[in-house]
């Protein structure tokens, strides 16, 4: 594909507040966006020239918003194969539906890194009630308990302290196939963040330290501390592998645990993340930016920091209530998600802050 001129329409699956970032980022480059979501409302869509309201199975839908788009992205994952299939029939998908397979599903996605060579925590497939004392038999405790599908930001998920703690995990995730996952001991959390060009230019930002508050990102932290940036390297290694192998386009995220013999892989996801928000204001080039560059054929941007340190932190449930607090300080940057309710545990707007 030849870069996509402005005034191009680039397809969006999901609505959420993704959506919306890369909306504007497009915006800025010329493009026009064209938002495929479900819900009712799309704070997305509130930012885009256009919307289709529809199911992510409803495959002529799809296939009609595919029709009417010179590319298609996505900023949500878990969207069956296919339908997949038929909207990559009608029009460009980037990332590829291969990334997006293998990341959505937690046993394609281990099975991907373990054969990369990468380090993941000692992990069995689990199907059914008996399946899960086997692999608590190999794994022993502690461990967690992962659906293969559909989890995010901790949902998903049960923690077996010990062997007695079995029935009520496999209660929690509701008998749905799974992985077992041994603890991983670590003292830090990371993400490596890397754009690649449709001509295979790679470009990494650097590695956020990542806090985490009930499975949720609350706070990432540029330039990472030393035990990160000492396993930053290890862990950019083998993103870089992820992202050649599947001839990646767009922006990648992979989430590291900083375990004592190195970089532990946890997740990726093929797309823009929370952990990398801090780019727009804290890196020369955002990863919206370089996202919708990759995906149109142009070349990527710069993305070195923009400041000595930045600190991104998310504001979630009612935390964004306090708008002129945090206005008051100057090197505070506000991003609003325009969502109506705070409900507890839902992602609101996140401040940047800027150290020069
Ligand atoms: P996930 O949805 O897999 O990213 O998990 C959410 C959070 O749970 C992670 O960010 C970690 O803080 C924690 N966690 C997940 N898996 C493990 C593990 N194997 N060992 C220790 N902590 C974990």
């Amino acid at each position: 594909m030849t870069a996509l001129p402005p005034g191009s329409t680039i397809g969006i699956l999901g609505g959420g507040q993704l959506g919306r970032m890369l909306a504007m980022a497009a915006a800025q480059l010329g493009y026009r966006v064209h938002i495929y979501a479900p819900e009712e409302t799309s704070i997305a869509a509130e930012v885009a020239a256009e919307w289709t309201r529809g199911d992510y199975d409803d495959v002529a839908a799809l296939r009609a918003f595919a029709a009417k788009v010179d590319v298609v992205t996505y900023e949500f994952e878990n969207i069956h194969h296919a339908p997949l299939v038929a909207l990559s029939e009608v029009a460009t998908v980037r990332p590829s539906v291969q990334a997006l397979e293998i990341a959505q599903d937690r046993e394609a996605e281990k099975t991907f890194i373990d054969d990369l060579g990468g380090r993941t925590a000692p992990w069995a497939s689990v199907g059914d009630r008996a399946e899960l004392d086997a692999a608590l038999a190999k794994i022993g405790t502690p461990a967690i308990l992962k659906t293969r599908r559909l989890g995010y930001d901790g949902k998903g998920q049960a923690r077996i302290m010990t062997r007695a703690d079995a029935d009520a995990a496999w209660a929690t995730i509701a008998g749905q196939p799974a992985i077992l996952e041994g603890f991983v001991s670590f003292e830090r959390e990371f993400s490596v963040l890397l754009a690649r060009s449709a001509d295979g230019v790679m470009q990494f930002w650097d590695c956020p330290d990542n806090v985490h508050d009930h499975g949720i990102l609350a706070l990432s932290t540029v330039p990472a501390g030393p035990i990160v940036a000492k396993q930053a390297e290890e862990a950019k290694a083998l993103a870089r592998k992820v992202a050649d192998s599947l001839d990646y386009v767009g922006v990648l995220t992979l989430e590291f645990f900083a375990g004592k013999d190195g970089p532990v892989f946890n997740e990726m996801a093929p797309r823009v993340h929370n952990s990398g928000h801090w780019t727009i204001e804290g890196a020369i080039t955002s990863q919206f930016e370089n996202h919708i560059r990759a995906i149109c054929g142009l070349p990527l941007g710069d993305t070195r920091l923009a400041a000595g340190k930045v600190e991104m932190r998310n504001l979630i449930g009612d935390g964004a209530e306090n708008v002129e607090n945090i206005l008051a300080d100057p090197s505070n940057h506000l991003h609003l998600y325009g969502k109506e309710e705070g409900r507890p545990g839902r992602k609101m707007g996140h401040v940047t802050r800027l150290f020069l």
